[in-house]
């Protein structure tokens, strides 16, 4: 069911000096985790501490969607202080296209943790890619944080 995109092929190599900018999301644009809603009124409202996420679901949508945006510090300040790193660098060049939620387990507001199966979309040097991973949440004082990647089944 999936559309190939063409890829785009420049003629000539781009230079290595071209600046990374950050995807322009803007309030109304559609959220970019998918969700059939704004970034203002879905992640972004994570983002800029409006709401909490209210599951684990959303806390990983909103924490894909801060990748998109370039907020390292939401990253961090969603990162289990166990497992936090103590920075976080994006991949020059890397822009990311796409959430897929493959499944989840328990992370509700009546659960304590939760997991979230997911696969992310990106392009990198004229390259889609996808990131798998099966990520382990726990809440931390009613707040959904994210602790690490499970072992692959
Ligand atoms: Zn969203």
């Amino acid at each position: 069911m999936s559309k190939k995109k063409p890829r785009k092929t420049s003629p000539t190599k781009r230079p290595e000096t071209e600046p990374r900018r950050p995807v322009a999301v803007t309030p109304t644009s559609p959220c970019p985790c998918g969700r059939d809603a704004t970034y203002r009124d879905c992640c972004g409202a994570c983002h800029q501490g409006r709401a909490a996420a209210p599951t684990a679901e959303r806390l990983m949508r909103s924490r894909y969607s801060a990748f998109v945006v370039g907020d390292a510090g939401y990253l961090l300040a969603t990162w289990h202080p166990s497992t936090r790193p103590a920075g976080l660098e994006f991949v020059s060049g890397q822009r990311w296209t796409g959430l897929e939620i493959l499944g989840t387990t328990g992370g509700t507001a009546f659960h304590a943790e939760g997991t979230v199966e997911f696969r992310a979309h990106y392009t990198l040097q004229g390259q889609a890619e996808s990131q798998y991973e099966n990520s382990r949440f726990v809440r931390e004082d009613g707040a959904w944080v994210y602790v690490d990647a499970l072992p692959p089944a």
